[in-house]
């Protein structure tokens, strides 16, 4: 099967075509259809295995689809932070590394070029106020690391109500960075949709039991992949 064959919509098909994908890799054959089948998923998978538009073309996909984020109760203004000024993305992707991160903004901006999708990237060691301003224009994908997500969420820059997909990238390498607080907080955080509400996505090259436990508190019934 090719991409074409691919029921993805048209913007992103146009998308694919211009980044010169034509086959999928293994990892994105399965994982596309199980994505749009509205499964979570916890996949073994290597960098350099397409992992990322195996999760980023199904998200955007959907996205494009099921259209814009409903209103919410804090739309109204009755909630105690800003509405103007915070960001409620419908897609939060965590990546251990503000290289991994860019890595996949790049391919993020790239897949959703001629749609109204506007992916911001957020990571660590970068001056705050660029990305603070970057994300009062709007976010429907935040790429984040952890650490700068948690800062961004307590300084309610970010809210979490509107997510409808989480992605945990190189999970394991997150662990190994000692960044499971910070994800545990993120996921776990008071207006983050729930387990079964909203679809979470694992991704990692190795399958220890720390990567077992954070599959079994944070998906829904999933389905096994490895490639
Ligand atoms: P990743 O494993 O997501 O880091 O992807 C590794 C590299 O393969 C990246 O440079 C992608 O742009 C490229 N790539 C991913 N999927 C495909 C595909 N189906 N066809 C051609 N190149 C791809």
């Amino acid at each position: 099967k090719e991409f074409c064959d691919i029921n993805l919509g048209e913007i992103i098909q146009g998308n694919i075509k211009l980044a010169h994908y034509t086959t999928p890799t293994p990892v994105q054959k399965y994982s596309v259809p199980i994505i749009k089948g509205k499964r979570d998923l916890m996949a073994c998978a290597q960098t350099g295995s397409g992992k990322t538009a195996a999760f980023l073309l199904p998200i955007l996909s959907r996205i494009c689809e099921e259209g814009p984020a409903a209103p919410t109760q804090s739309d109204s203004g009755n909630g105690y932070y800003n509405r103007r000024s915070s960001a409620t993305p419908l897609a939060v992707i965590l990546a251990p590394t503000r290289e991994l991160a860019l890595q996949i903004y790049d391919e993020a901006r790239k897949f959703s070029y001629r749609s109204h999708m506007r992916p911001v990237v957020v990571y660590g060691g970068a001056d705050i106020s660029t990305q603070l301003q970057e994300l009062s224009r709007g976010c429907d994908v935040l790429v984040a690391t952890p650490g700068r997500l948690q800062d961004m969420l307590e300084r309610h820059r970010v809210v979490l109500e509107k997510v409808r997909f989480v992605v945990l990238d190189e999970a394991d390498r997150m662990l190994d960075m000692g960044f499971e607080p910070q994800i545990r907080n993120i996921v776990e955080q008071r207006g983050m949709p729930s387990v079964g509400v909203r679809q979470t996505l694992m991704f990692s090259a190795t399958f220890p039991k720390e990567i077992q436990m954070l599959a079994r508190d944070f998906l829904d019934n999933y389905i096994f992949l490895a490639v």
